[in-house]
């Protein structure tokens, strides 16, 4: 996996497409809930599953399919009526991008088994083919090791620059709001 911190500046850079001040805050949350939520199967080594399996570390709860019925989940659970200054649509295609780019994040890690994207359909897993991301370790305390130093340099490196630019290059290219001068 990549740290949870990488996957929620994923997320929140995501959101940069939709973002106007009036958007209720509760997305980004949403989205930033989302885009961890996937790691939860880690508690699955406790009780025995194995990394391999379709509850398994990257497993089912990696796909596309997770990520189409958390959605699902979370627009029943949090924004049955929608969400202030967002359509449901749209809010709809943040939450599942948000998750789903856990996946694709992990996939381009250089460690552990691939990703079962297309779960339950192919239970196979897949790593993209560029793997630049510096596994990070199962273990919380682990992260807080001389290794974890290079894993976060890694992460800063390959998630939260690229996110960065492609935040501020949407800021930069949004059409302005039409500005008080312009009412009648
Ligand atoms: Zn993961």
């Amino acid at each position: 996996m990549a740290s949870a911190f990488s996957h929620v500046v994923a997320a929140l850079s995501l959101g940069t497409c939709l973002y106007r001040p009036e958007v209720s805050k509760r997305v980004w949350v949403a989205g930033a809930v989302c885009s961890v939520i996937p790691d939860l199967d880690v508690v699955g080594f406790r009780f025995g599953i194995r990394y391999a399996d379709f509850w398994g570390h990257r497993g089912f709860t990696h796909s596309l399919v997770f990520a189409a019925l958390l959605t699902g989940v979370v627009m029943f659970v949090c924004f049955r009526h929608g969400a202030p200054g967002l359509g449901r649509l749209p809010l709809s295609a943040y939450l599942f991008l948000a998750t789903a780019s856990h996946g694709v994040l992990d996939a381009m890690t250089n460690g552990g088994l691939g990703v079962a994207f297309f779960s339950p359909f192919n239970n196979g897993r897949y790593f993209l083919p560029w793997r630049p991301i510096r596994v990070s370790p199962l273990s919380f305390g682990r992260f807080f090791s001389p290794q974890g130093y290079l894993i976060l340099k890694s992460e800063l490196l390959w998630i939260w620059l690229p996110a960065a630019v492609f935040a501020l290059t949407v800021l930069m290219l949004r059409p302005r709001q039409p500005g008080a001068t312009a009412v009648n």
